[in-house]
């Protein structure tokens, strides 16, 4: 069977972003993506200044999609809130409209994108996978790019004893959360996980949330918990009183604080698949974009040199960011948190830049 040279799974901003710049440094490569239009993503849509300067290598411009301006982080808890400038611009731009823009993106630049196929299973050692119709590909480099999803054959250790389930929807547009939501993005911390909004392109606020399972048990599903976290956070219920939040997508297992620690010959890990960002940072999808492009830079090199390449850059950042994941996860640390951040306003600035892929 004849090999493919580049073979991405996954078109997503990591598998794009590898599409579009393998194409560009005249390896077009071959990507599967199993759906089939825009879809939406269970994403908090926030784009910091490190995705916004990724976007600009890839010559995307998020403005031109009509991402919302971002300048300023409000926290809230039930101690209180506190509202800082962030160090640098960023963006809300819904997933649905910044995956297509890239997925476009990469068929532009030359990359073979074959939408609507799925890829059931892979070999590492072969760089082979085979796909839901049965077919197999064999591939000279395999980028792994399915992101939250896992692909028998290459599963990501998963701890279930703290297993977050990250769940989102969209708030209607409604001229209050325009004018309380624009230009910030707001963190709601509870309990077990936190609620995040923002404005996105179309009017609508994206609401996503990161919660421990245990937390949705108890409550008896999605609906229930939402009543009891209106109930905790008045702040919250304000938000909430201005559109009933339906239609949640959600996903769950997601290994927050895990990286890659080596890979196989050929095997490229990109975004969610090397390295995984408490979602609370807001910056999976900088590391998504930069893995891509790391990853065809060191096409050459080799996958081992590029995982380890990419281990040492985001070790940092996830380190730092499960410390802050999990001391606003749990009452007392929030409290000391919360405090310190009204003593020093700058703190969630500085957070901000310790958990940045590239500063
Ligand atoms: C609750 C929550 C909130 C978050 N909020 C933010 C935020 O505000 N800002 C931020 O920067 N990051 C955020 N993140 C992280 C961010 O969503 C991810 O880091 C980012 O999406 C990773 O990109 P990716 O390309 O690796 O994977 P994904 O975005 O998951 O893309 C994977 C792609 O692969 C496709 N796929 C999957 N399996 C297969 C298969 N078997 N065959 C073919 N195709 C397949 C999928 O359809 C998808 O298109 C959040 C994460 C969570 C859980």
């Amino acid at each position: 069977m004849r090999r493919t040279p580049a073979l991405i799974v996954g078109g997503g901003p990591a598998g794009t972003a590898a599409a579009i710049a393998l194409a560009r440094a005249g390896d077009p490569p071959r990507l599967i993506e199993r759906t089939t239009e825009p879809h939406e993503v269970v994403c908090g849509a926030f784009l910091g200044w490190d995705a916004l300067a990724a976007l600009r290598r890839l010559d995307l411009d998020p403005a031109r999609l009509g991402a919302r301006p971002i300048h300023r982080l409000r926290l809230v808890a039930d101690v209180g809130q506190v509202e800082t400038r962030l160090p640098r611009a960023a963006a809300g731009l819904s997933r649905r409209c910044l995956d297509e823009a890239l997925i476009d993106a990469a068929r532009a630049a030359g990359a073979t994108v074959e939408r609507g196929r799925s890829v059931r299973a892979a070999e590492p050692s072969r760089r082979a996978v085979r796909l839901d119709d049965g077919n197999e590909i064999l591939a000279d480099a395999l980028f792994l790019a399915t992101g939250k999803h896992e692909l028998r054959g290459a599963v990501r250790p998963r701890d279930t004893s703290r297993d977050p389930v990250g769940l989102r929807t969209a708030l209607s547009p409604s001229p209050r959360l325009d004018r309380e939501l624009e230009g910030v993005i707001e963190l709601h911390l509870f309990d077990g996980g936190y609620a995040g909004l923002l404005l996105q392109e179309d009017g609508c606020a994206n609401l996503c949330l990161s919660v421990a399972r245990r937390r949705i048990k108890r409550a008896g599903g999605i609906p229930n918990l939402i009543r009891r976290l209106s109930d905790e956070l008045p702040a919250l219920k304000a938000r909430l009183a201005e559109a009933d939040p339906v239609g949640w997508s959600a996903v769950s297992g997601v290994p927050y604080g895990w990286w890659a620690r080596g890979t196989e010959p050929g095997l490229f890990r990109l975004g969610d698949q090397g390295a995984v960002i408490a979602s609370l940072a807001g910056d999976g999808i900088a590391i998504a974009l930069e893995s891509g492009l790391q990853a065809a830079a060191m096409r050459e090199a080799g996958a081992e040199a590029f995982q380890h390449r990419l281990g040492e850059r985001a070790a940092f950042p996830l380190l730092v960011a499960e410390g802050l994941r999990r001391c606003a996860e749990h009452r007392l640390p929030r409290h000391v948190l919360m405090r310190l951040v009204q003593l020093f306003p700058p703190l969630p600035r500085l957070a901000a830049r310790l958990t940045r892929i590239a500063p």
